[in-house]
């Protein structure tokens, strides 16, 4: 599937697969570093959502990794592309405030009363009851969900918490309405990572340590799907989803290699 002699280009998961907390994954930073030299070109490819991409950047930065800003694709802009393509006018952003500046253009048209959509990222302990209640009477009013991404939860540096996915679940239980998500595992989050490439699914590697919303939807997409050992990565995880990843390595640091095995 990949033609021999030409370097594969590679997406990268960040959270869990080049570092958890403040800590990176061994060997992460080298390995990054060689990816970006050896293949047709690397994006980032986060589902983050507490964060915005300019502190993703600095984060990385500070924890060793070389990157720069455009390398680094976030869910917050394909939300800002679905809203606009729509011609919503009111948006109910329910994000955290870091993460206001990624959408500051939906911002602008945002108000009170009734809105065209509810944007949903990851409010943490800003999740209460009445701000869900908020949110599904303006589901019940006619709002569409527009959901950053929909991970069930993620590895975060005390545990396992639960992520946007499991918040939005509850909304589109209670009001019988399927959220639309912009992040992984959504078929255009991949297509806009390859358009800013200009690769093709079949000569893409998609790396990460979240079998559903990376690999799954990586390989739903026609990309080469590699499940990483580390972060989130869980066994029974593996087992349950039905997804059969191309690739299982232990972590990015072993990366480099598959890509030399397939070029
Ligand atoms: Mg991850």
């Amino acid at each position: 599937m990949l033609g021999k002699g030409v370097a594969p280009s590679v997406l990268l998961d960040i959270d869990g697969v080049l570092h958890v907390g403040e800590q990176p994954i061994a060997g992460a930073i080298d390995a990054l570093a060689e990816l970006q030299r050896i293949s047709a070109g690397v994006r980032l490819v986060t589902n983050t959502t507490s964060k915005s991409r300019g502190q993703i950047v600095e984060q990385l930065r500070r924890l060793g990794f070389e990157v720069a800003s455009d390398e680094v694709l976030t869910p917050a802009a394909l939300a800002v592309h679905h809203c606009r393509e729509r011609g919503y006018r009111s948006v109910k952003l329910l994000v955290a405030e870091a993460l206001r500046e990624d959408l500051a253009e939906l911002l602008s048209v945002s108000g009170g009363g009734p809105v065209d959509a509810i944007v949903l990222g990851d409010l943490g302990a800003g999740f209460t009851a009445e701000v869900l209640n908020d949110a599904f009477r303006l589901l019940m009013d006619g709002a569409e969900l527009v959901a950053l991404q929909h991970n069930r939860y993620w590895q975060r540096a005390d545990g396992l918490a639960l992520d946007v996915g499991a918040y939005s679940a509850a909304l589109e239980y209670a009001s019988g309405r399927e959220a639309a998500v912009v992040g992984k595992p959504a078929r255009e989050f991949f297509t806009a990572a390859l358009a800013e490439l200009g690769s093709v699914p079949e000569s893409t590697l998609m790396v990460g340590d979240d079998v559903e919303a990376d690999v799954g939807g990586a390989m739903q997409a026609g990309l080469r799907g590699v499940l990483v050992r580390t972060g989130k990565y869980r066994q029974e995880a593996l087992a349950s989803s039905g997804v059969r990843p191309t690739d299982i390595l232990d972590s990015i640091a072993d990366v480099p290699r598959l890509l030399r095995q397939l070029t």
